[in-house]
């Protein structure tokens, strides 16, 4: 398992956890979070681009908003206009199409399992019911222990912090371990984390932004990560 992954460096007879992002790696849900975000901050008196979203994903709902904010207003956004954009964005979220299962991300996943190694999950998001959500997409992979999301942490990703406490849950050093994300915050996170980052290109952006995120090695899909991984 993950065994090409000697070619650019990791030693993987140590690998023990891998730890994935779940936005536009778990599920094809950025075109969503992309049209949620631009409708929310426009009702508010603020603009952002789709692209901007894209190159923010994984910033935390506060620190999206004030990004916005401190330009756009020259002043932070109070804790009750972030409450109310971020009320609005996943309304408007929680009003579009369900997003579906990344192709690849259950092969991938299963294969993790039947190899032994811990899958942890590291995201961003806040959503609510969220391993019900991961339950019925992948059932038998996450469990609640294994898991760091918004309410786990206080800085989010660009910052190490996800990433560490996942390594920390999944009780391993971050040799230990690889981080499969596809935006390039969270790439700087895995890689301040010190962890072997792979950048899974499932979105606009150029292979390059990934790259200069810092991602190990980029690929173009879920799928083409899990045929890899299984070699
Ligand atoms: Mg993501």
């Amino acid at each position: 398992m993950f065994s090409f992954l000697t070619q650019y460096g990791f030693e993987t007879n140590y690998l023990k956890a891998v730890l994935f992002d779940m936005d536009g790696v778990l599920f094809d849900s950025m075109r969503n979070h992309a049209e949620a975000w631009v409708q929310a901050v426009e009702k508010h008196g603020l603009q952002m681009t789709r692209e901007m979203v894209y190159e923010n994903e994984g910033r935390t709902g506060d620190g999206t908003i004030n990004l916005l904010a401190e330009v756009q207003w020259r002043r932070k956004a109070t804790p009750e206009e972030c409450k109310a954009i971020y009320e609005t964005k996943s309304r408007v979220f929680n009003s579009l199409p369900e997003a579906l299962p990344m192709p690849g991300a259950a092969q991938l996943l299963r294969a993790c399992k039947q190899a032994g190694l811990t899958v942890v999950l590291v995201t961003g998001s806040g959503q609510k019911s969220l391993l019900e959500k991961l339950e019925h997409a992948y059932p038998g992979i996450f469990t609640s222990e294994y898991m760091v999301t918004a309410f786990d942490v206080k800085y989010g990703k660009p910052h190490p912090e996800p990433y560490l406490m996942g390594l920390k849950k999944a009780g391993c050093s971050a040799s230990e371990a690889i981080v499969v994300e596809n935006a390039p915050l969270g790439i700087r996170a895995g890689r301040a984390a010190g962890i072997f980052t792979i950048g899974v290109n499932t979105g606009p952006l150029a292979d390059a932004v990934l790259a200069n995120a810092g991602a190990n090695i980029v690929v173009g899909s879920m799928k083409e990560l899990a045929e890899c991984a299984a070699l």
